[in-house]
């Protein structure tokens, strides 16, 4: 028999688990906000680097110096860029192979690596 005890506590759990996973989200689109965001700096610094070689080039002055900090800056941005993305995969692959320790996605049996039964 089901008390009224049990489902509230059920009740509880799930509304637990539902803003666990809320949070989660919003994360997320917040990690994936800051790689747009990356990524448009980096296509305006493309853009700009195009220009100025171009300019350069005609005026006959030497951009290198310049070069080099955008290129610096270009760096900076992919490499933000790679560690935004493991972040990611960490909060969609939240479930670790206790074999092997490779996350695997939420809803996974097995590892897709070594093949284990994933426990939870
Ligand atoms: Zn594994």
């Amino acid at each position: 028999m089901t008390t009224f005890e049990d489902v509230v506590s059920k009740a509880k759990s799930v509304a637990e688990t539902a803003g666990k996973k809320t949070s989660d989200f919003i994360e997320v689109t917040k990690l994936r906000l800051d790689v747009a965001e990356l990524e448009r700096e980096m296509t305006a610094i493309f853009e700009g680097l195009g220009r100025m070689v171009y300019d350069a080039k005609k005026s006959g002055e030497d951009a290198s110096s310049l070069v080099d900090d955008c290129v610096e800056r270009l760096d900076e941005c992919q490499s933000q860029i790679d560690t935004l993305r493991r972040t990611i995969d960490e909060y969609r692959y939240a479930v670790r192979c206790k074999t092997c320790g490779l996350p695997n996605p939420d809803d996974a049996v097995y590892c897709k690596k070594c093949g284990a039964k994933i426990e939870r």
